[in-house]
């Protein structure tokens, strides 16, 4: 089940440097359940950041994070990352190259019994338009195809959030675009709460229900936006 996902007040500080550094501040959002979102802003303005910390990879130094009305991270509490029912499509986070595409898919299910993980693998490989392409190797696939395979593989564990860290920057502009549409069409589908960022403001547009632009660690307006028919 999708949740609606809530940050309240949060602050965000790295340590290490010479002094902290105080990258997210007094950053607050709610993203109803089943809707996609989308952190628009500069290189350096936060974005991975907050995202990283939804995930539970960063600390928080104040404020709150809750999915739907569970409490993820606050200055005092810390769900561990693989506990949270979050998931991650990063535009590093590349396909394990050993693995075909159906293994892929299949790595987060491994809990399953393996005829359920099999039929699971398979709608997810159809949800994204590769029903033919399980048995092919990540080399053996273009970069489009690639990241729908990273897609059915975020997707199968039925996270209750997805998180999406500028997956498309690496395609050409033509593909880019294509699969712009598709993955909002399949998250849509799927009805999943999603969590987008981005530097493309035609990106954040094309895909995104509510638009929220960035700037050093704050956020200046988180905004509702008429969608295109999909
Ligand atoms: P974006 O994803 O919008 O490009 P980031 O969230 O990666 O921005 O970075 C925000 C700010 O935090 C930048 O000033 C960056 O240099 C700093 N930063 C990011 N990661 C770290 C880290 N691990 N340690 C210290 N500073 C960091
Ligand atoms: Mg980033």
């Amino acid at each position: 089940m999708s949740a609606s996902l809530s940050l309240e007040g949060v602050r965000i500080t790295y340590r290490g440097g010479r002094e902290p550094h105080t990258a997210v501040d007094n950053f607050s959002l709610l993203l109803p359940a089943g809707r996609i979102g989308c952190l628009l802003g500069p290189s350096g303005c936060g974005k991975t950041t907050v995202l990283r910390a939804i995930a539970g990879f960063e600390p928080l130094r104040a404020g709150s994070i809750l999915l739907g009305d569970r409490l993820l991270s606050s200055a005092a509490a810390h769900v561990p990352p693989e506990q949270r029912r979050v998931g991650m499509m990063f535009q590093e986070y590349a396909l394990f190259p050993h693995l075909n595409a159906a293994q892929n898919v299949g790595f987060g299910l491994r809990r399953l019994a393996r005829e359920e993980r099999d039929a699971k693998v398979a709608r997810m490989l159809a949800l994204v338009g590769l029903q033919e392409a399980g048995a092919r190797f990540p080399h053996e696939l273009s970069g489009g195809q690639q990241q729908r395979v990273a897609l059915a593989r975020a997707l199968a564990p039925e996270p209750a959030l997805l998180l999406l860290d500028e997956p498309f920057s690496n395609l050409d502009s033509n593909t880019r675009e294509r699969l712009t549409t598709e993955v909002r069409e399949i998250l849509k589908a799927a009805g999943q709460t999603a969590m987008l960022v981005t530097h493309n403001e035609a990106e954040a547009h094309a895909m995104a229900d509510h638009i929220g632009v960035m700037h050093n660690g704050r956020l200046a307006r988180w905004s509702e936006q008429e969608q295109a028919p999909h």
